[in-house]
């Protein structure tokens, strides 16, 4: 099973699929960043931690138990490096960094990141290319982590795009173990901002059709779970429920899983608790997804 993820929802589901399918995993690189000399990729890092199971599973980013000694020490200094960098996350930021600066690819960094924890799963970023999600506000246009890190969501969001996506190639590996793929499932991620990305390198769309295709929507009722997807799927034309989710995916998905409390609101669905509060709360989805993609 292919799964397409972001930093959040899907780590979530990860934690718990991992006890009852086998699967590999693509991940969205487009909020990836520079920060004090070394390169985050803040939805990959949270696959690993997840995978490893050392994530910090209150805040869903970072390292459980982790400290900011070097974060405030910089601050003291008088440099502020933005983002809340983690003594221990910083750790795999430089590993990732020197495997990058030693002239290997991210491909390359993000199996020795994940070696590194531990983690058997193969984990690929989206591609190569450095690509920045970008939103266009009412104040201007801004990097996605300056809207949702720094601004905390807040400015109006008329669009959103992925600047250098037109350039982005969908790695070899990828490529190769999809033809060979014939399941994929999408977590509940930001159809926007985690999936649509992926979605958007060369045919990578296309070349899903073919195949069996579940997902899981983010969106219960009228509002996410957690995080900005309400605001900007709006502002790319979709509703904000879970036709809006089967809508960003209509081309190939063959179905969509939504929460019990909107049972039957859309045809192609099925319906269960998607809620993960807890590690058996996932094993119960991941376990809920494999019977769908037997009986599909
Ligand atoms: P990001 O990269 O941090 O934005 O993370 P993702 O795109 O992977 O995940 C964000 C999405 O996960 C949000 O739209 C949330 O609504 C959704 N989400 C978070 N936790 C849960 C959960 O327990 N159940 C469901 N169904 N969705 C969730």
């Amino acid at each position: 099973m292919l799964v397409l993820s972001g930093g959040t929802g899907t780590p979530k589901l990860l934690q718990g699929l991992k006890e009852v399918a086998d699967f590999w995993v693509v991940v969205n690189t487009a909020e990836d960043v520079w920060v004090s000399g070394n390169k985050i990729c803040p939805d990959i890092d949270s696959v690993i931690y997840a995978l490893a199971e050392v994530i910090d599973d209150e805040k869903w980013w970072g390292i459980k138990g982790d400290t900011f000694y070097t974060h405030q020490r910089l601050k003291t200094l008088g440099f502020d490096e933005g983002m809340m960098i983690g003594d221990l996350d910083r750790a795999t930021h430089i590993l990732r960094s020197e495997v990058l600066r030693a002239g290997k690819s991210l491909c390359d960094a993000t199996k020795t990141v994940a070696n590194a924890y531990g983690v058997r799963h193969e984990i690929f970023p989206m591609c190569e290319e450095e690509i920045s999600t970008i939103v266009v506000t009412d104040e201007g246009e801004m990097h996605f982590q300056e809207f949702w890190v720094v601004r905390k969501g807040e400015p109006e969001v008329k669009d959103v795009y992925f600047k250098g996506i037109e350039r982005a190639k969908i790695p070899e590996e990828v490529k190769k173990r999809l033809e060979k793929e014939n399941e994929v499932l999408i977590g509940p991620s930001n159809p926007i901002t985690s999936i649509m990305p992926i979605l958007s390198i060369e045919d990578f769309r296309e070349r899903l059709r073919d195949k069996r295709a579940i997902a899981i929507s983010p969106i219960i009722g009228k509002a996410p779970v957690s995080g900005p997807a309400g605001k900007l799927m709006r502002a790319k034309g979709y509703e904000v429920s879970p036709k809006g989710v089967a809508d960003v995916y209509a081309d190939f998905l063959d179905l969509l899983v939504v929460d019990e409390a909107d049972e039957g609101v859309i045809e192609k669905s099925v319906a269960t608790n998607t809620i993960m509060k807890s590690k058996e709360d996932a094993i119960r989805l991941g376990e809920f997804v494999v019977r769908l993609f037997d009986r599909l």
